[in-house]
C-alpha cells in the first residue's frame, strides 16, 4: 500500500490494520533498544515512520542495513504515534531490505542540497522532497490538461516528431540524419540528402501546429501534447532544447475564442492541481516561493488582463523605470517587458494581442489595419510568455503572399495551402510550454528542475 493511500484511509477513519509498504529510507535513528526509519515511497511528501523493535527476527541485520537510501519492504500494523507531529506509525512485523546504500558514498544524506548539485545526480534527485513534489505536480498538470480537453470533446492527436517542415521558417532545428558524418555525400557544394534515410532533409519538430491544423480541418477541435525540440542556444532558466508542448487547434474559432480557451485552460489546471496536490503545493509555498498559492488563487479568481501590443508599448513607455532592451513600436517584447506588465503593472496574467506583422510568423491572420496580426501571448508573473497563439490566416491569396514575403516557397507549403483551397474556415490555436507551466505552478526558478532529464546546450545527461 502507498503512504498516500494510508493517509487517505486515515482521513476517512478506516485504516487497515496490517499493511505492506515499499519504499526508500530517508533517515534512520537507532535508540537503545529499538530503531526508527523514515520511509518514503514517492506517493506523497510525508514519510511514514517505521518502528523497529528488537523482537523482530532479523533485527540486528535490519538495524545495520537500513541506511539512508536503502530500499525496504515493511509489513506491519498501523498504530497511533506517540511522537510529536505524527499521527500514525507503522510497527514493523517483518522487514526485507532489498538493497543497501553505503552511507560513505550515497550522495543524498540528510541535509539540504543545492539544485545545481542535484542536477549532477539526475539519477537520484527524484528521491528528494522538492524534486519528487515537482514530478507529482507535473503529473497532475498533465492529467488536468487531458481532462480539460477531453471534457470539451477535443481529440488528442499525435503529430510527428520527425518532420520535413520548419514550422515557422525560423531555423533553430535539429537535423535528423543517418548519414555517416565522417563521409557525408555531396553533390557539388550541397549535402546529397537523396542518400539519407528519408531521401530528403528531416528535422526534429519545433511545433505540431501545422499538422494540428490539418486535423482540426477534419475534427473541429483537437490538441497535441508531446515533445518539441529547439536547437536555440538560449542558456536561460526558461529554455530547454527538448520540452513538451500542448497545442490546441480549433476550427470555426477566432482570436477571442482562442483567448477564452487559454484563460479557461489555465484556470482549470490551477484549480485541479490545488485540489489534487494540496500538500505539495503547500510545500512549494513554504520552501520555494511564498507567492505560489497566492498566484494560483489569483489565476483562478481573476479575469486576465487583455490589451493590444500597441497599448502594451504605450504602458511600457510610460513606465517609470529603465529597461535593458529598448521599447519601441515594432520591436518584440523582451522578457523584462513581459514581466513588468504581468508582475508589476497588472499583477496577474496578461494577454497581449495584435502584434506587428514583422515580428510574428507568416501564418497568423492579418488584421484589418494591415500592420498587425491576430496573435496573442499570455504573459505570466515571474515567467513571462507562457502561451503563444493566434488566429490563423485562412484566406488563400493572403497566406500565399505572406509566405513569399517571409522568403519562403509556397511550393513547400502545398498541403498547408490546400487546407485554404478546400473547405477553409476561420481557426485559431495556441502553444503552451508545459515546463513553463510547471515552473509557474511550483515557483521553481530553473526550468531544468521541472523536467526529469533536462536537455540544454552542452548538456544531455542520462
Ligand atoms: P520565447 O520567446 O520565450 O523563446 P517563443 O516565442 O520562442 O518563446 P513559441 O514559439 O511561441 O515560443 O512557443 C510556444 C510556447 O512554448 C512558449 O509560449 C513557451 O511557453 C514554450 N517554449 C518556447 N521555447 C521554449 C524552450 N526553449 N523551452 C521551453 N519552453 C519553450
Ligand atoms: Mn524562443
Amino acid at each position: 500500500m502507498t503512504t498516500r493511500r494510508i493517509a487517505e484511509l486515515l482521513r476517512s477513519g478506516q485504516p487497515e490494520e496490517v499493511v505492506t509498504v515499499q519504499g526508500w529510507v530517508r533517515t534512520k535513528r537507532e535508540l537503545k533498544d529499538f530503531a526508527f526509519a523514515e520511509v518514503n515511497d514517492g506517493s506523497c511528501l510525508a514519510n511514514l515512520q517505521v518502528v523497529i523493535n528488537p523482537d523482530l527476527q532479523n533485527y540486528a541485520e535490519v538495524a545495520r542495513k537500513l541506511n539512508t537510501g536503502a530500499s525496504v519492504e515493511v509489513a506491519g500494523v498501523l498504530v497511533p504515534s506517540l511522537g510529536r507531529g505524527q499521527r500514525i506509525e507503522l510497527k514493523a512485523q517483518s522487514i526485507i531490505v532489498w538493497g543497501e546504500a553505503d552511507p560513505e558514498t550515497y550522495p543524498l544524506q540528510k541535509k539540504r542540497h543545492s539544485f545545481e548539485f542535484l542536477r549532477t545526480i539526475g539519477h537520484l534527485r527524484s528521491r528528494t522532497n522538492t524534486l519528487s513534489a515537482v514530478f507529482r505536480v507535473r503529473n497532475a498538470c498533465a492529467n488536468a490538461i487531458h481532462q480539460f480537453f477531453q471534457q470539451r470533446g477535443f481529440l488528442w492527436i499525435h503529430t510527428p516528431i520527425i518532420t520535413t517542415s520548419d514550422c515557422e521558417g525560423a531555423g533553430e532545428l535539429f537535423n535528423v540524419t543517418s548519414l555517416d558524418l565522417k563521409q557525408v555525400p555531396f553533390t557539388k557544394e550541397q549535402v546529397d540528402y537523396s542518400k539519407d534515410f528519408f531521401g530528403r532533409p528531416t528535422y526534429l519538430t519545433v511545433s505540431g501546429q501545422m499538422e494540428a491544423e490539418i486535423m482540426a480541418m477534419a475534427f473541429g477541435n483537437v490538441y497535441t501534447f508531446g515533445p518539441t525540440f529547439r536547437a536555440e542556444n538560449s542558456n536561460t532558466s526558461r529554455h530547454l532544447a527538448e520540452f513538451w508542448m500542448v497545442e490546441p487547434e480549433m476550427a470555426f474559432c477566432d482570436l477571442e475564442g482562442d483567448m477564452d480557451l487559454a484563460e479557461a485552460f489555465l484556470k482549470h489546471i490551477f484549480q485541479t492541481v490545488l485540489e489534487s496536490c494540496p500538500e505539495d503545493m503547500e510545500f512549494f509555498n513554504q520552501r520555494i516561493d511564498q507567492s505560489v498559492l497566492e498566484t494560483a488563487h489569483n489565476i483562478i479568481d481573476h479575469q486576465f488582463e487583455r490589451l493590444t501590443y500597441t497599448e502594451a508599448v504605450a504602458q511600457l513607455e510610460k513606465a517609470n523605470r529603465r529597461f535593458e532592451f529598448p521599447v519601441q513600436w515594432g520591436l518584440d517584447l523582451q522578457s523584462e517587458h513581459e514581466r513588468y506588465l504581468a508582475e508589476e503593472l497588472f499583477k496577474k496574467p496578461v494577454i497581449v494581442t495584435n502584434y506587428p506583422t514583422e515580428i510574428k510568423a507568416f501564418y497568423m491572420r492579418l488584421s484589418e489595419d494591415g500592420k498587425t496580426v491576430r496573435a496573442m501571448d499570455v504573459l505570466a508573473p515571474k515567467i513571462g510568455e507562457i502561451i503563444g497563439g493566434s488566429q490563423r490566416e485562412e484566406r488563400l491569396d493572403i497566406l500565399e503572399q505572406r509566405i513569399r514575403t517571409a522568403g519562403l516557397d509556397p511550393k513547400d507549403y502545398w498541403w498547408y495551402l490546400d487546407l485554404r483551397r478546400y473547405g477553409t474556415v476561420p481557426h485559431a490555436g495556441f502553444g503552451l510550454g508545459f515546463e513553463r507551466l510547471v515552473q509557474f505552478m511550483t515557483g521553481m526558478s530553473n526550468i531544468r528542475d521541472v523536467i526529469p532529464f533536462p536537455r540544454t546546450p552542452l548538456s544531455a545527461e542520462l
